[in-house]
């Protein structure tokens, strides 16, 4: 079996019965880039001395005999918003094109700290804002399963270079469904951990109290491994929590007998494709067979995850967009005579449409005059869904949705119908504005043969629960280990 074949889990226990070592692994991420990438475009960069150095680290602590991570020696891939010390960190934004990051993220360093190798930095729409990577400074991705059609996004990088074997693993970003949706286009496992399980200290803010860092992987085992290292209380951001529960991977006991599934009745039938919804159903069967138990909601208030999501994104985003201003990072424009044209200039050349797009929404939002119109009223209504989902988890475990209503759009659909675009975000964002787990679980094809993603959602702080939810469907069913035709044909060349 070809090393990019393995699950992480796999390929940490051929590193650690030394079948092979952590430099070797990296080496065979670092050749299947440079063999196939030119076909995605998933990378925006692979510096490879420092992933090197990584490895070299990892296989001293390897051979130290000290107890690392079950993932200790695999190469993890790294959305191009999460800072790696002294690598390109650009958002893929022309803005932070030259933008190397002085210090690690906490997710990062942690990854250092257990042995594992970041290695290569992973295409992203930019700013993280999107669901198709198709604004990047760098270019769109392309979805391994379809040339033609979009990864998803704004993780779209991540999740096409896990399908397409050019990445055992990676760590991504969620603010309205990142990590979750590109996993469901691309047929791979993504998981948005509860919001504050992973520190967010050096991951690069869009919307503060949406974003988390998530991982996108093979399989539920991968993904609680990849949680096993990254997740935990950090000193460096206030709103990280260290949750009673821990020891993800050893938690998936795959016994879901008298889990209650919830079901709500809005995330079927209308606005959803046929195939999405027949196999979205299909698994709820078999979730059912492993012994679950189904129970009908009603979540009438996920209607206003959408609009509510966009303002308080976007409010939040044009704060902390503010601090790219052509002075302290990046980009500066190069003709200007005042310091408010240094500004203007370098903002509107550093920034893509869709960035500045919401930058103006966002600054719209929370003027005087419209705050208390949008910005204050859109706080309360996510009041409204947290409380909605308390409530409707004194019914039910976890509660069971398509990922998306729809699966991959072709390329270039969704930026001529930018309002379609937002509206399909519709299964993911609320678990953003109510702080909850989801995961996301390829559960079959459509017609055109694109994948179909299930998403599962759980109590803030339930990751296990979801997890094992996710580890169980996956004991039964083997979307999970389908591969792109594509990256087959090639793979021999590596
Ligand atoms: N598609 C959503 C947006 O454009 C979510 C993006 C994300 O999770 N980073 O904002």
């Amino acid at each position: 079996m070809e090393i990019l074949d393995l699950t992480a889990v796999e390929l940490g226990e051929r590193i650690r019965r030394r079948e092979l070592s952590a430099p070797e692994a990296l080496e065979a991420v670092y050749g299947a880039f440079r063999a196939r990438d030119r076909n995605w475009n998933a990378y925006t960069a692979f510096e490879i001395d420092p992933a090197r150095t990584a490895a070299q680290h990892a296989q001293t602590l390897l051979d130290s005999g000290e107890t690392l991570s079950p993932l200790a020696g695999v190469p993890v891939g790294i959305k191009d918003n999460i800072s790696v010390r002294a690598c390109l960190t650009t958002c893929a934004s022309r803005i932070l094109r030259d933008y190397r990051a002085p210090f690690d993220a906490t997710a990062v360093r942690k990854l250092k700290d257990a042995g594992l190798v970041p290695a290569g930095t992973l295409n992203m729409d930019e700013f993280a804002m999107g669901s198709t990577s198709e604004t990047s400074c760098y270019g769109a991705v392309r979805n391994p399963w379809n040339r033609g059609h979009v990864p998803g996004g704004s993780s779209g990088g991540a999740a096409a270079a896990v399908a397409a074997r050019e990445c055992v693993c990676a760590l991504g970003s969620d603010t309205g469904g990142s990590v979750r949706q590109p996993a469901s286009y691309c047929g791979v496992t993504g998981f948005k951990p509860s919001y504050g399980r992973v520190s967010r200290y050096g991951l690069i803010a869009y919307g503060s109290s949406l974003d988390q860092i998530g991982t996108l992987a093979r399989d539920v085992r991968d993904c609680a491994a990849l949680l096993d290292v990254i997740a935990g209380a950090d000193a460096m951001d206030a709103t990280s929590v260290t949750f009673p529960d821990a020891g993800f991977l050893g938690a998936l006991s795959g016994d879901i007998h008298g889990l209650r599934v919830g079901v709500p009745e809005e995330c079927f039938g209308d606005g959803v494709e046929t195939d999405v919804g027949e196999r979205v159903e299909a698994a709820l069967d078999e979730l059912q067979r492993a012994g679950a138990e189904l129970v009908p909601l009603r979540l009438p208030f996920i209607r206003y995850a959408v609009p509510v999501y966009y303002i308080l994104a976007t409010a939040e985003a044009s704060s902390n967009l503010s601090r790219f201003d052509g002075v302290k990072y990046g980009y500066r424009a190069e003709h200007y005579t005042t310091m408010e044209e240094l500004y203007t200039r370098s903002r509107s050349e550093g920034f893509g449409k869709e960035v500045q797009k919401r930058i103006l929404l966002g600054t719209f939002v929370l003027s005087s005059g419209y705050y208390d119109a949008y910005y204050n009223k859109a706080l309360k209504l996510r009041q409204t869904l947290v409380d909605g989902f308390a409530e409707a988890f004194g019914r039910c475990d976890v509660i069971a949705s398509p990922v998306s209503p729809t699966t991959a759009p072709a390329l270039g659909a969704s930026l001529s119908d930018p309002l379609k675009m937002y509206l399909s975000d519709v299964f993911t964002v609320p678990a953003n504005l109510a702080g909850l787990p989801g995961l996301s679980v390829p559960c079959g094809f459509d017609r055109q043969g694109l994948p179909v993603g299930l998403q599962l959602l759980g109590a803030a702080g339930a990751d296990s629960t979801v997890l094992n939810a996710g580890h169980a469907y996956q004991l039964v069913t083997d979307w999970h280990k389908r591969r792109p035709q594509h990256s087959e044909e090639v793979s021999g060349n590596v």
